[in-house]
């Protein structure tokens, strides 16, 4: 026979049916044992007479085969959405016995502690409101691709095994067994792969691109994330930010939120920090908050350069004339700041062609249009300091695809666990994500970081310093 998913039990009254799911709870009653089956659809009461169905623990994995009928008017659970009929067992299989739980999977889980919640991530993940996240995330995913369809974006993946890309954060590196002594870096981002892409004709461009930066941890962050990566070809900032906008919109109603402007302010930079004192700000009336209103923004018209932060390693590496970039070293100047970039003359004043969108608070994404033309990128590194020997090594192939037909170019990345956050209306980025890392960097079930073998250290010709602790210093 084949399954029926609990859901669809309301259209099967008199019908027999088998259902497969958890024990969600279980009620003895002596002669009759009810349970809750639950399966991704939902729940329904089945009902077990003659000791069937009493020897189950919750969360086991229960197959359940008899009929469909209708509960008497009294016994009609107004709660659920299956409370009008119930299943009464004929035969029933235990698929997996679960043994004692090391978490609830009931209630919200906000009262479990972190590190068991990460340990049985499998567990948590049961819950409802878990649930829901998991499949938001997804719905959303799919409404963001329907967008990107539409307006002929093409997807394209980049390497994972790659070359330092500078998003302002340390490069997690990857030893190579064969070329030892050598590293590759995961992504910070596909920043120039995307924009590659741009050279090889491909015009517009899209990715749910995972990114890596070795950052230092918050409560709330872990050293992966997910973008929605995309560029362009032949757009003026303008353009990518209409497009962008478009698709944000389109897709964050298709998942059920309500908008507090359809069409986005733009603030610029010096604006927002003379009204908000930041530039990332929070629009919503307190009315708004309750409603979990979503409020984006654009911020413009940032700085291009700023002072090196001296106790930031990442910056100091890359501003070494005491001037790193802000946001993103492969921007553009827009245009009125073209001639001081050029000249490298009041630096401090040069503007990028960057845009932020924010929302409720937080940084939902930016970008920017890029520099194309292989002198202003490599101006750029001038300004920051870099040798002409020092900007060959590392942005040398940039400079020359930028000589070999690139089109003026823009795009942005979002970040799509924090709009996965909002629009969930949650607070914490672990909440979005199926797998999240601890607060110190641990993976969650699997306990990673950890050592190697010996065998696997000497192949990749890497020795552990015995005084590690000391060399940190
Ligand atoms: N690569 C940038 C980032 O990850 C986004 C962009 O400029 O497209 O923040």
């Amino acid at each position: 026979m084949q399954r029926t998913l609990v859901i669809d039990s309301l259209e099967k009254v008199g019908q027999t049916v088998r259902l497969c799911g958890w024990v969600d709870s279980k009620r003895d009653h002596g002669k009759v044992t009810f349970i809750d089956l639950r399966d991704r659809t939902g729940k329904i009461q089945a009902v077990g007479i003659g000791g069937k169905l009493s020897e189950l623990s919750n969360e086991s994995v229960v197959e359940i085969t008899g009929p469909i009928n209708t509960r008497g008017e009294k016994m009609v659970n107004p709660n659920l959405p299956t409370g009008s009929i119930e299943i009464f067992v004929e035969d029933y299989k235990v698929l997996n016995k679960a043994a004692e739980l090391p978490i609830l999977v009931e209630g919200d889980g906000r009262d479990v502690n972190e590190e068991m919640r990460l340990k049985y991530r499998y567990l948590d993940l049961r819950r409802e409101r878990m649930q829901k996240i998991v499949r938001l995330r997804s719905k959303f995913y799919q409404a963001l691709r329907e967008q990107l369809e539409k307006k002929d974006f093409t997807e394209v993946e980049t390497p994972m095994l790659t070359k330092s890309t500078k998003e302002g954060a340390r490069d997690f590196i990857v030893p190579s067994r064969f070329n030892p002594g050598k590293f590759y870096a995961l992504p910070q981002s596909p920043q120039q792969y995307k924009q590659l892409l741009m050279t090889a004709g491909v015009e517009n461009y899209y990715q749910f691109a995972r990114c890596i930066r070795d950052e230092d941890l918050r409560a709330d962050r872990g050293f992966e994330f997910t973008q929605l990566d995309l560029e362009m070809s032949f757009v003026t900032q303008q353009e990518v930010m209409d497009n962008v906008e478009e698709i944000v919109k389109n897709a964050v109603k298709k998942v059920g939120a309500k908008l507090k402007d359809e069409v986005f302010p733009v603030i610029p930079y010096k604006e927002a920090i003379e009204k908000y004192g930041a530039d990332k700000f929070d629009l919503r009336s307190e009315e708004e908050k309750k409603e979990n209103v979503l409020a984006f923004a654009w911020v413009v018209s940032f700085p291009f350069f700023k002072k090196v932060d001296k106790k930031d390693i990442a910056e100091v590496r890359d501003g070494k004339s005491g001037w790193t970039f802000t946001h993103n070293p492969f921007s553009s100047p827009i245009p009125e700041s073209m001639e001081d970039h050029k000249n490298a003359e009041n630096i401090e004043n040069i503007i990028t062609a960057q845009y932020d969108l924010v929302c409720n608070g937080y940084e939902a994404g930016g970008g920017s249009i890029r520099a194309h033309d292989p002198e202003v990128l490599k101006k750029t590194f001038e300004i920051m300091g870099y040798s002409d020997q020092e900007i060959e090594a590392s942005v040398g192939h940039m400079l020359e695809a930028f000589k070999l037909g690139t089109p003026p170019h823009g795009g942005i990345a979002l970040g799509l666990d924090r709009l996965v956050m909002l629009l969930a209306g949650e607070n914490s980025l672990k909440e979005t994500i199926a797998f999240p890392m601890s607060s110190s960097g641990k993976t969650s079930i699997m306990d990673a970081p950890s050592e190697v073998s010996d065998e696997q250290l000497k192949e990749l010709g890497i020795l552990i310093a015995p005084n590690l602790a000391t060399m940190k210093k």
